[in-house]
């Protein structure tokens, strides 16, 4: 709506971004941080004053004020444009949450007969909506085993020459396992099939990867992670080339899922110190798991930057750092993995990650506690798989109190 950024040197990098970028330099009252703007509408000295408005949104320029919440909001596009800058975009758009960013993606670019081809190690709800959800509308959906590249190069192949549209969707890295797809040589195979990628970058953080940079054509997050950084809200967003948010926006504008005020401005908040929160979450995350693989209480530990994880090579070729999230196996059952985790002192016991406080989760007590033995395990969820996902606590506190928690089971 107000577009008018600070200006910043070209060159300026990434946290001189994401403090300084998208917001505007002088504000209201002389206040240094963007205000929240609590309105769900906004007024007209006149007639005339409208009808200046409707022009410039018919011819599509760059508006000068608001009109209504649901179409834009000065605090919001300070944070899409500061998103925007980090992640490396032409423009972003903020949503109520992630799940609200990814299925009005979905249901904006997706039409009956058309294909998403998704990878299956991913959040259990964005898999849900694409297998139940969508599939009443005619969209189709292959899912490919994560890793099996022979696999995703079939589907892709067969949902082009199927479909007038194909979506690849993959989480990079994903959840639980923390796969990370190769994203140049997908997008390559996507593109010579006409078909979009997106990747939903939530555990990553535009810190530690950059997927447009590599070719994908839209960036997911569940800003609520790490993007928001404080366990405190709850946002979504998607960064990607401006014909295409052009698009979203107008379907952002009928679906309604749009971010509110004071969530955005929450959001610019943690922006400013991402990149600070990320480097110290990236060095626990390399030195927990290398405890975790030294214990022979524990089974086994997945973490891109293990040599032992699937995926490393790949990760160490397009990411900065590793993350904040652990995921391994007690050497034990669902009750001995119980039992660790409640020894645990410092991490909370709940679902979620990328905060400042530590959170730990046994994904088949939690996100799969619904589905039956059988049925978690045919989709990968063993009974003693523990997801830990660390704040910003000392590295050396975690790690005493995960050797204590180990001593007592
Ligand atoms: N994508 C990933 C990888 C997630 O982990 C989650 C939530 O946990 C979502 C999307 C959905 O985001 P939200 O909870 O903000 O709706």
């Amino acid at each position: 709506m107000i577009n008018q950024s600070a200006a910043l040197p070209a060159d300026a990098r990434e946290s001189t971004q994401a403090v300084h970028g998208g917001e505007v330099r002088q504000k209201p009252y002389g206040s240094l941080t963007t205000p929240i703007i609590q309105t769900s509408t906004y007024t007209f000295e006149d007639t005339a004053a409208v009808i200046a408005h409707m022009e410039r949104k018919k011819a599509e320029l760059p508006l000068l004020r608001g009109e209504y919440g649901r179409y834009g909001n000065p605090t919001q596009e300070s944070a899409e444009r500061k998103l925007a800058l980090v992640e490396g975009g032409d423009a972003a758009l903020l949503f109520a949450s992630g799940m609200a960013a990814a299925t009005s993606v979905m249901l904006a670019l997706l039409s009956p007969g058309d294909y998403l081809v998704m990878t299956d190690d991913l959040y259990r709800l964005t898999r849900d909506f694409a297998l139940n959800f969508l599939g009443r509308f005619g969209v189709k959906t292959l899912l490919v085993k994560s890793g099996d590249d022979a696999g995703l190069a079939a589907a892709v192949r067969a949902a082009a020459a199927a479909s007038s549209k194909c979506l690849v969707f993959s989480e990079a890295p994903s959840n639980p396992y923390l796969r990370v797809i190769d994203i140049p040589r997908v997008v390559e195979l996507a593109h010579r099939h006409g078909a979009l990628v997106m990747i939903d970058s939530t555990f990553a953080s535009p810190i530690n990867l950059k997927p447009l940079q590599y070719g994908a054509d839209l960036v997911l997050h569940s800003a609520s992670k790490y993007l928001g950084g404080h366990n405190d809200l709850l946002a979504g967003a998607v960064v990607g080339p401006q014909a295409l948010i052009n698009q979203l926006r107008t379907a952002r504008n009928q679906l309604g899922g749009v971010i509110d005020p004071h969530n955005a401005y929450l959001l610019l908040r943690g922006l400013k110190t991402l990149a600070l929160r990320v480097a110290k979450q990236n060095e626990s995350g390399l030195q927990v798991a290398r405890f975790l693989e030294s214990q022979p209480k524990v089974r086994r530990v997945y973490y891109p930057g293990l040599p032992s994880h699937p995926d490393h090579e790949i990760a160490r070729r397009l990411m900065r750092g590793f993350g904040g999230v652990v995921t391994f196996e007690i050497d034990g059952d669902l009750a001995r993995t119980g039992k660790f985790i409640d020894a645990l002192r410092l991490p909370y016991i709940g679902p979620s990650l990328g905060g400042v406080e530590s959170i730990v989760e046994q994904p088949a007590l939690m996100s799969h506690f619904a589905k039956d033995k059988a049925e978690r395990e045919a989709i990968g969820i063993k009974d003693e798989l523990v997801r830990l996902a660390l704040g910003i606590e000392d590295a050396e506190d975690l790690i005493a109190d995960l050797q204590q928690a180990l001593d007592q089971i």
